[in-house]
């Protein structure tokens, strides 16, 4: 994957567990007997995208926004974060400010947040601004830093994630007369069509071109303007893969996550958020069969906690999520022993400013929500 764009400045500190000293095994009993250990003070969360063996110490699971909301309400000191960089800041900025929370490896970022930084967005609001006299929303997808959260919060705009992007977006197109929706072209794209804006009054923004690569005319003229970003994993699925789906078994039902393309998106028999996709399989009657278009680590979970359906990945090759994998039981377990030693490491902190702008953003997606 093409990195694009530099991110965020943001400290490392790698655990140090060295990968000699203790076994596969002897690790995770080791996180099992240190969680029993600090159970009145720590609490797991796990998004649904982490490897098996790192679910298994969660006490709550889910997607981003599940976890946001969770987050809200905790009541531990220790927040250990199984996920990646931006939703454990998510989490450091909705918890109380006596709250640590921590993520296990710093290097767990995503490949989709370091599509746009700040001093981008800032130019291409400049340039976007002065290229029309009509009102500009800019709403951000949740998978961005925190200094993209606070962008738009400072210019009165929200926050969104794959589950809330319809409300969010229709709310913005209220308020004002265009849209600035970053990182993710793709949810912006299916999202904006969905809520029937034709897919001709959307331009995209590429931050590595001159003005973003459109002219003031055009700005003038679209309704959405889309940021060149995308993920990774998901932009891996193709229509190939469910025409090939469909030709090998028509009986196959497609659901793909919105950060999907357009293409596979359209074609795909249902569309929707994570928790969307958990949803709708666990609710599905004995013997359907899914063909699912997201992360491979939740694909393999759904397939063994319901054998009494098929489910498959859309995709014939792995479609892995590298930097949720980067969090490993080995670096939980480094979390979890400096806790016990009263020197947690790796701990997430969003400065005041950036967090002042960035809740008022989140509270408005809440409140939408
Ligand atoms: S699946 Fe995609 S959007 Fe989600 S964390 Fe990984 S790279 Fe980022």
């Amino acid at each position: 994957m093409l990195n694009l764009y530099k991110k965020e400045e943001q400290k490392s500190h790698l655990p140090s567990i060295d990968e000699n000293e203790l076994s596969e095994q002897q690790v995770l009993d080791e996180c099992m007997k240190l969680k029993e250990e600090l159970k009145d003070q720590l609490v797991i969360l796990g998004h649904h995208y982490q490897q098996d063996d790192v679910i298994a110490y969660a006490d709550i699971t889910g997607d981003s926004l599940q976890l946001a909301q969770e987050a809200k309400s905790l009541d531990k000191k220790y927040v250990i974060f199984c996920g990646v960089h931006f939703m454990a800041e998510t989490a450091d900025m909705v918890t109380t400010e006596d709250k640590v929370v921590i993520l296990p490896d710093m290097k767990a970022g995503c490949s989709m947040a370091d599509m746009a930084n700040r001093r981008e967005i800032d130019k291409s609001w400049d340039f976007l601004t002065s290229a029309t006299k009509k009102k500009i929303v800019p709403i951000t997808y949740i998978n961005c830093t925190a200094a993209l959260k606070s962008f738009v919060g400072e210019n009165d705009g929200s926050i969104c994630t794959s589950s809330n992007a319809k409300g969010v977006i229709s709310w913005a197109l209220e308020k004002g007369e265009k849209l600035l929706f970053f990182p993710d072209q793709h949810l912006g794209r299916n999202t904006c069509f969905e809520l029937g804006i034709p897919l001709g009054d959307m331009i995209v923004y590429d931050p590595r071109k001159l003005n973003g690569g459109v002219t003031a005319e055009e700005v003038e003229k679209a309704k959405v303007i889309l940021w060149y970003g995308y993920c990774s994993v998901h932009q891996g699925f193709k229509k190939e893969h469910i025409d090939l789906i469909k030709k090998n078994d028509p009986d196959m039902t497609v659901i793909v996550h919105p950060e999907c393309s357009y293409d596979v998106w359209k074609n795909a028999d249902m569309a929707g958020s994570t928790s969307f996709i958990c949803n709708t399989i666990d609710k599905a009657p004995a013997g359907s069969k899914f063909a699912v278009g997201t992360e491979i680590n939740l694909v393999n979970r759904l397939n063994a906690k319901y054998p009494d359906k098929e489910i498959t990945s859309l995709s014939p090759y792995q479609c892995l999520c590298t930097t949720m994998y980067r969090v490993r039981p080995r670096w939980l377990l480094a979390s979890l022993k400096a806790i016990k030693e009263g020197k947690p490491i790796n701990v997430i902190k969003v400065d005041d400013h950036t967090k002042k702008y960035a809740m008022k953003a989140l509270d408005k997606m809440f409140e939408i929500s």
